[in-house]
């Protein structure tokens, strides 16, 4: 619908490039109770090529892509502020609307005459920051020129000259000069999070170059696994099902005693729903196929072979998503004789659905689906490997509900988390996926399977060859017997559990309602005080804040070490439970003592040779005058082993959020 201004026209805000204005449009969806506000610039006040920006999703070339962002980001802040919306908080998705904090410091400054500094203090502390990428590749960058084309007269505006702009998007030290959108958000930013346990691993990893001086494990990154919504993705029976067990369907999901309610149902009840869910899936394939290969002009005896040799019967494993390659949809065809082996069982068939649309400029997963479509119409595989075009979400909930097995098989740990799976458990389908994503806290013996963790091999052939392998024996000494093992009046007991402890131990904690308690918790409600705390009484803790900070900034070289001792053991090999002295004197100058934190850092060298952190340790202010400082530690180690330690100095203050939100570090030894 669209957003109406008070004159009753349709509401639009405007961003001005150079020679021109771009005019915005916004819209309104509500979506159960919220409202999604959309932008587009495809309308009359907009010239031919402006129109067209908001024509594609990924499309459009890297110039294009800019201008979304510039639109997003300082069109959306204005297109809030035209609504008269004043939210408290700002959660960045990706850094695609990173520019907001460009656009909400600008605000700042123009209404509350605040320099850049302290204004940055008061976005930040109202910012979370969420990367879902992997990969560094993954992260929008661009060229310092293409910017400079549309945005040439903003830093002014920021009062901040352009190179200042410019760093904002950068990490010093690495090469690479190109405006980096995930750094600016990261710069943006008090919180910052990945999308699963694994995830935040990895992004600490990522970004642990714009704090050199910490170790990854150390830096205030966190995580929140994604979780899909409950209702939008069980199936209507399942739905019936839970309301019959809590007496309502809108049950507290956070309630576990609730979903253990489940296992109270007998076996044939939830035998039942299952196969009748999967008998609704093939009714639906056996459509979509005939309508899917007459676009192919697939000949119908062809099509006859493939229907006849589907059956609602056989163990069905599903595997629907984006052909990404890393995803690595074509694993199972690793070795196609041992495939037709398992499919073509007479007593124990088992059928697989691939499902999935590729990126239109991603050439290798276009690839992956001609090979997937090329293996389904071999003869062996007729009707035993299918691929269905058109995925969709309607498609995608017929699947996850439908088949018995949810698969996933993508290269670690490039899967962020991925949902797919977590829409399949929630509908009592097994899932069996790479230890990766979501899974990697999701997995339990006895409620799916996982493929070892362990990356055994560095050429990805190899891996894909081992992985591929295990997945044939796992399927044929293990699931496959597993599924027809039934009882003397026909239930798979053992199967029916597996579901049943995949809906009770594993749904509940995949959920949409986890996901959001678990923003809340460790962000929002982290952000909100503090921010409210830096912003009353006309932004007095935030200007104090900058000012401190710039005091520490000036101030910090000239910290003298003046003493320094530590008896380190031989060869770093500590003992435990030995008590190690370590002795560290300071003139601070006229920094406040409280403004300095002392200490003890231990890494250890892991496999990969990389160092490790262990822990880290306060040292004590044992004395002062006049800016020297006396510092002790006592250091007590709970375990032995060769460990390496470093000692750094940091400014400390009560009101910053953590270490990293203010980046002075000086490494003493
Ligand atoms: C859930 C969903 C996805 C995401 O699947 P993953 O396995 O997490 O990659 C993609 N497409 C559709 C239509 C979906 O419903």
């Amino acid at each position: 619908m669209p957003v109406k201004d008070p004159e009753g026209k349709h509401l639009t805000v405007n961003i001005v490039w150079p020679g021109r204005s771009v005019n915005v449009r916004i819209w309104e969806a509500k979506v159960g109770k919220v409202s999604l506000f959309l932008l587009d610039t495809d309308f009359d006040d907009n010239s031919a090529e402006d129109r067209s920006i908001t024509h594609y999703l990924y499309g459009g070339d890297h110039e294009n892509r800019l201008k979304q962002e510039l639109i997003l980001g300082i069109g959306g802040i204005r297109a809030l502020t035209a609504m008269g919306l004043k939210p408290d908080l700002y959660h960045s998705n990706e850094g695609h609307s990173a520019f907001i904090s460009l656009e909400r410091i600008r605000k700042l400054i123009e209404e509350y005459h605040l320099t850049f500094d302290q204004a940055i203090e008061a976005i930040r502390s109202s910012t979370l920051f969420t990367t879902h990428t992997p990969v560094p590749a993954g992260h929008d960058a661009f060229e310092e020129d293409l910017l400079r084309k549309y945005i040439s007269h903003y830093h002014a505006r920021l009062n901040i000259s352009w190179d200042e702009l410019m760093a904002l998007g950068r990490c010093p030290g690495e090469a690479d000069r190109k405006f980096n959108m995930s750094y600016l958000a990261t710069h943006m930013s008090q919180e910052l999070n990945g999308v699963s346990k694994l995830h935040g691993q990895v992004t600490q990893g990522l970004f642990n170059k714009l704090w050199p001086g910490y170790l990854k494990e150390e830096l205030y990154i966190g995580y929140v696994t994604n979780g899909v919504h409950h209702p939008t993705w069980i199936a209507p029976e399942w739905q019936t099902i839970y309301k019959q067990l809590t007496g309502t369907v809108n049950f507290d999901q956070t309630d576990r005693s609730l979903w253990e309610k489940l296992y109270t149902l007998d076996d044939k009840t939830v035998y039942d729903i299952k196969t009748g869910l999967k008998k609704q899936l093939f009714v639906n394939i056996r459509k979509r196929l005939q309508s899917d290969m007459i676009d192919k002009h697939v000949s119908p005896r062809t099509l006859l072979n493939i229907s006849t040799h589907l059956n609602d019967k056989a163990l069905t494993i599903g595997f629907a998503r984006r052909f990404a390659t890393y995803k690595r949809a074509s694993l199972l065809f690793r070795d196609l004789d041992r495939l037709a082996r398992i499919v073509n069982d007479p007593d124990r068939p088992v059928q697989f659905i691939y499902a999935g649309k590729a990126h239109p400029h991603d050439g290798g997963g276009q690839d992956l689906i001609k090979r997937v479509f090329e293996i389904s119409q071999m003869p062996q595989f007729a009707g035993k490997v299918l691929f269905l075009e058109n995925y969709d979400i309607e498609l995608a909930k017929q699947l996850v509900r439908g088949v018995d097995i949810w698969l996933n098989t993508p290269t670690r740990p490039l899967e962020a988390s991925g949902t797919s799976g977590e829409k399949a458990v929630m509908n009592g389908t097994i899932h069996f996926s790479v230890l990766d994503g979501w899974w990697v806290e999701g997995y339990r013996a006895y409620a799916g399977w996982a493929l070892p963790k362990k990356k055994s091999f560095n050429n990805q052939d190899l891996q894909d060859d081992v992985d591929a392998e295990t997945i044939y024996n796992m399927l044929e000494y293990e699931i496959v017997p597993a599924y027809y093992s039934k009882n003397e009046v026909g239930i798979p007991v053992e199967w029916i559990s597996l579901i049943k402890n995949t809906m009770v131990k594993i749904a509940p904690e995949f959920t949409m309602r986890r996901m959001l308690d678990d923003y809340i918790e460790r962000y929002y409600l982290k952000l909100w005080p503090r921010n409210k705390f830096l912003t009353v009484n006309n932004f007095e803790k935030a200007k104090a804040i900058a000012s401190w900070k710039k005091n520490m900034k000036d101030e910090w070289d000239n910290i003298e070490v003046l003493n320094y001792n530590f008896e380190r053991p031989q060869e770093n090999v500590y003992h435990s439970g030995h008590d190690y002295h370590a002795e560290i004197a300071l003139d601070i100058k006229k920094i406040p003592k409280d403004n300095v934190g002392v200490e003890f850092v231990f890494t250890h060298l892991n496999k990969q040779g990389e160092y490790e952190f262990v822990d880290s340790q306060e040292f004590k202010l044992v004395s002062s005058k006049n800016g020297k400082c006396l510092y002790r530690a006592n250091l007590i180690p709970e375990k032995a082993g060769t460990f390496f330690y470093g000692i750094r100095i940091y400014p400390r203050h009560k009101d910053l959020p953590h270490k990293q939100d203010f980046y002075l570090l000086r490494w003493i030894d």
